[in-house]
This record gives structure tokens, C-alpha cells and sequence, in this order.
């Protein structure tokens, strides 16, 4: 059964929605492809022209708590929708960041951006300096540990990323009345400072690559969850030496491509996989939108491994983002606005 949460726990503030809208890409340039998408920055509203309908035609209006144009930068972005959500994380709660989107819209620029480049580094690692920076210049009281793991979630099936044999050992969900659900045989690495952390990320984004390879698929068709987890424990009375002990889980979520497969033409494994990955996909969009919803008292959190997997860091006082990633070209028209439908339905 799943875990009681407090009446209170539902409340709409506790997610937020945002859109990320990236750039034409050059090679779009070149084909002459037009935007369809309009952005008023100020407005949080985003305007959307089919390209199939007369020019016109209306454009569709949709309003979020923040949208940002092709030219937001990494870390203004960052600032605005992750950083409060990692400073809770530091004060022992649980949090979660989603980027949601067709392949190739910039989830994963989004989410780690370029690891080398302190200008375009995304949300993980802009995360990693965040967490250690708060941590060096805490007061003396407080102790930390933090731990990191690495997972994917691919045809509801968990495969550990910072293991060897990753690919060929699916890890099994349980549940246990104290700590809840769990990943059993995670692997998980304490890490002492930013760059034991970010090594753990490269030893798992290798691992995800040999795996894809050798299993011959394709990485987008995955859900990858980037973990850590802030203990802190602080002496709250000096003469006994008391302290109190708080845990926040900051779970970091680079989600499968949301592109409908029925115009790949899927068939077979593929489309079974397909399947799959729609079906959690839309599993995540109702248990967020009951949670936005605040009166359903059922939140079907056992619906997709992904969701069983976030239920305590999904709801309860817990903050959760979903960065929803578009591309403005005219040819994307379609999953541009299921993606944005999406998003509409979960703030
Ligand atoms: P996804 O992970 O959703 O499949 P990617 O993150 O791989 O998409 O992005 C696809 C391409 O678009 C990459 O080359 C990436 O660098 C580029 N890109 C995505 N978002 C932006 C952006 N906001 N600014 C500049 N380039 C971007
Ligand atoms: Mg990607």
C-alpha cells in the first residue's frame, strides 16, 4: 500500500511547470524551416501556429509558471527552477527534476548540458557545485554525507548504471514500512567533494553507453535517474553531544523521449518498448496531475516503475519541477503541442 501523506501535502506549490523552447538548430536553418512558437517571457505564455492552417489562424496560447526562449542561459535557468529545490534537498527534503520532451529537444542539454564548460553546464553538474558549495561553508555543527547513485529505467526494467554487469542484472523495486520503496542492490558511492561526484556521473553515462550498445538500443528510449542523497546531522546539544539527523533525496531525471512512435512505425520489440515507455510517461502525468489536483486523495503512484520508484520524493513535502523541452521548428508542430498539453496538465 502506499504511504499515508499528510492532508496538507498536496498543495499546488509543491510543482512547478516550466518550458524550455531550444534554438533552430543549424541544420533546420539551412532546410529553410520556419518557428512556429512565440514567447512571451514576461507573460510566462508561450503561442503556438499550426503550420497547416491558414496564417491566419489564431495562435494557441498556454501559460506556465515560467517559460524561457531559445536564449536562456544554463544558469539563470538553473537559479530560477533547480536551485530552490536543491537547497531543500540540503535542509532534509526530498526533491525531484524532470525534463520531459521529444528526443532531440534538449532534455539532456538541459539536465547535464556540457560537463566541460562552466557557461553551458546543465543542471546536474551546475547541482554537484551547489550541494558541495553549501556544504563548505556550513557551520561547524553540522555534518554531512552524501551519496550518489545512478539508474535507468528502460521497458520497466531498473538496471543499475554504476555497476559492471549493468545490462544483463534487473534490479527489483521493494518496499520495506520505514524507508518505503527501494532499489534492492543499488549501487550507491559516498562522495566527498565535486569531482568524486562527477565521477560517479561519467562511470555511469559509460556504463549506459556500453550497455545500449551491446543490448543495441537506443539511449533515448530510457529513463535515467541521477541520485544523491544529503544526510546532515547536527549537534542540536552540546553538552550531551544530541544531534538530529535529516535526509534529502535529490533525484535528477532524464526522461525517454516522448515523440509518438506510431510515426516511426514501430513494430515488434520496438513497439512493445514503445508501449512501455508511453505508458509511464502518461503514469507521471497522472500522478502529477492528481498531486496538482489536490483533491484526489488517490495518487496512482503504482502505476509505472517510475513513479513507484519516486513516490517519496513525488508529493508529501517534497518539491518536484518539470522542465518541459520544445523545439520551435514547424515539422515538430504536432509533438510540440503534445508536449505542451502535457505540461498544461500538470502544473
Ligand atoms: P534530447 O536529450 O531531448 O534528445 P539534446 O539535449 O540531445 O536533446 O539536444 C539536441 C541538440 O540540440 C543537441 O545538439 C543540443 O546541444 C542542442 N540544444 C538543445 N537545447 C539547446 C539550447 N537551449 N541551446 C542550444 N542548443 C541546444
Ligand atoms: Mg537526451
Amino acid at each position: 500500500k502506499g504511504k499515508k501523506l499528510p492532508a496538507s501535502s498536496n498543495s499546488p506549490e509543491c510543482v512547478k511547470v516550466v518550458v524550455r523552447c531550444r534554438p533552430l538548430s543549424k541544420g533546420e536553418m539551412s532546410d529553410g524551416k520556419k518557428s512556429t512558437v512565440n514567447i512571451d517571457t514576461k507573460r510566462g505564455q508561450i503561442a503556438i501556429k499550426n503550420p497547416k492552417l491558414d496564417e491566419k489562424e489564431p495562435a494557441k496560447q498556454f501559460t506556465f509558471d515560467i517559460v524561457y526562449n531559445w536564449n536562456t542561459e544554463q544558469i539563470t535557468l538553473y537559479q530560477e527552477t533547480a536551485s530552490p529545490i536543491v537547497d531543500s534537498c540540503l535542509e532534509g527534503y526530498n526533491g525531484t527534476i524532470f525534463c520531459y520532451g521529444q528526443t532531440g529537444t534538449g532534455k539532456t542539454f538541459t539536465m547535464e548540458g556540457d560537463l566541460s564548460d562552466d557557461k553551458t553546464k546543465g543542471i546536474i553538474p551546475n547541482a554537484f557545485d551547489h550541494v558541495f558549495r553549501a556544504i563548505e561553508t556550513s557551520q561547524d555543527d553540522k555534518k554531512f554525507l552524501v551519496r550518489a547513485s545512478f539508474l535507468e529505467i528502460y521497458n520497466e526494467e531498473v538496471r543499475d548504471l554504476l555497476s559492471k554487469n549493468s545490462a544483463n542484472t534487473k534490479l527489483e523495486l521493494k518496499e520495506n514500512v520505514d524507508t518505503g520503496v527501494y532499489v534492492k542492490n543499488l549501487t550507491s558511492f559516498v562522495v566527498k567533494g565535486v569531482s568524486e561526484i562527477r565521477n560517479v556521473l561519467a562511470v555511469g553515462k559509460k556504463n549506459r553507453t556500453v550497455g545500449t550498445t551491446l543490448m543495441n538500443r537506443d539511449s533515448s528510449r530510457s529513463h535515467s535517474i541521477f541520485t544523491i542523497v544529503i544526510e546532515c546531522s547536527e549537534t542540536v546539544n552540546q553538552e550531551s553531544g544530541d544531534s538530529k539527523i535529516r535526509v534529502g533525496k535529490l533525484n535528477l531525471v532524464d526522461l525517454a523521449g516522448s515523440e509518438r512512435q506510431s510515426k516511426t512505425g514501430a513494430t515488434g520489440e520496438r513497439l512493445k518498448e514503445a508501449t512501455k515507455i508511453n505508458l509511464s510517461l502518461s503514469a507521471l502525468g497522472n500522478v502529477i496531475s492528481a498531486l496538482v489536483d489536490g483533491r484526489s486523495g488517490h495518487i496512482p503512484y503504482r502505476d509505472s516503475k517510475l513513479t513507484r520508484l519516486l513516490q517519496d520524493s513525488l508529493g508529501g513535502n517534497t518539491k518536484t519541477v518539470m522542465v518541459a523541452n520544445i523545439g520551435p521548428a514547424d515539422y515538430n508542430y504536432d509533438e510540440t503541442m503534445s508536449t505542451l498539453r502535457y505540461a498544461n496538465r500538470a502544473k
